[in-house]
């Protein structure tokens, strides 16, 4: 069962050296969602071939212009190409505002519905569930309202174990394993237990995507143990104020919250204009927190089971 996360865009604040503005495609269990949309997402889509069309769900962190500026594009674009679904798109407020003033000059009426959903500021919730994963926010710190997102798939069944299954039992029996049930006879009495006939559930995944955000060792609290953790990294050490000053982080920050947070492995991206050569913001992460890695255009990073 998938769980992929495709790089859109990496860059932060500006597009630079084929870099585009944030933005990541979320696969989870064959569901589609868009998490940020700068500028140019919908090439990158269209690019690397995605059916955008899948996209039922659009997570904004946050309203700076590099987070959030391809998303008229591509809802005309779903528009044009008569699009029916719903699209829910979850943002702090003003998004609503913005697309719906859009809309209303260019006198567009999309085919498709367009559902709004208001973050709460500061808060962490639950915003988005169905049976195989939650969203939830991940409340950060930056120079306006802004969210994190943490997916996380739920608690999977045991799994039958079919080097154990005995002869002979009904359809009835093996679909009641499947739900955790034993297998009784006819008075009611245990003749098998589940757990004898069946094997420990597959792990639940989860990625996290810390998108703007001033370093906050706090955070590490809210992340710990996940597989997969994105975090900005859009300076390196040498600018640390400067980070500070503008409620971003650094190379060897980010690195640090994802030791803190024990997490598996660590995404680095939103790299400032001023870097070409990425590989020593990668070095710097790299030697506080080894299994780090670039969040680079077109890369696929696949959470295994
Ligand atoms: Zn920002």
């Amino acid at each position: 069962m998938s769980f992929k996360i495709t790089i859109l865009g990496s860059s932060g604040a500006l597009p630079a050296y084929g870099r585009f503005t944030t933005a990541q495609l979320v696969e989870v269990q064959s569901r589609y969602f868009l998490v940020d949309c700068g500028e140019g997402a919908q090439m990158q889509l269209m690019r690397l071939q995605v059916n955008f069309h899948r996209i039922n769900h659009v997570f904004i962190s946050h309203l700076h212009g590099d987070h959030y500026l391809g998303l008229m594009g591509l809802i005309f674009t779903m528009h044009l190409q008569r699009r029916v679904n719903d699209l829910h798109i979850y943002s702090h407020r003003g998004l609503d505002e913005i697309i719906t003033t859009h809309l209303r000059y260019s006198r567009s009426a999309p085919n498709f519905k367009i559902i709004f959903h208001l973050l709460e500021k500061g808060v962490r919730e639950i915003i988005f569930e169905d049976d195989a994963l939650t969203v939830e926010t991940i409340p950060l710190s930056h120079r306006i309202r802004c969210s994190g997102f943490l997916f996380k798939e739920k608690l999977k069944p045991r799994r039958i174990d079919k080097t154990k299954l005995p002869p002979g039992l009904l359809i009835q029996q093996i679909a009641g394993l499947n739900h955790g049930h034993d297998i009784r006879d006819e008075d009611g009495a245990i003749l098998y237990t589940n757990d004898s006939l069946t094997l420990e559930p597959r792990k639940s995944r989860s990625y996290a995507y810390c998108s703007d955000t001033v370093f906050d060792e706090g955070l590490a609290a809210q992340l710990r143990d996940i597989d997969l953790l994105y975090h900005e990294a859009t300076f390196m050490t040498d600018e640390e104020l400067k980070a500070r000053d503008t409620y971003h982080s650094t190379a060897r920050q980010a690195a640090t919250v994802a030791k803190l947070a024990n997490v598996n492995k660590l995404l680095l991206g939103h790299f400032s204009a001023r870097y070409k050569d990425l590989t020593p913001v990668l070095e710097e992460a790299k030697s506080i927190f080894n299994n780090s890695e670039l969040a680079i255009e077109g890369q696929e990073f696949i959470i295994q089971e």
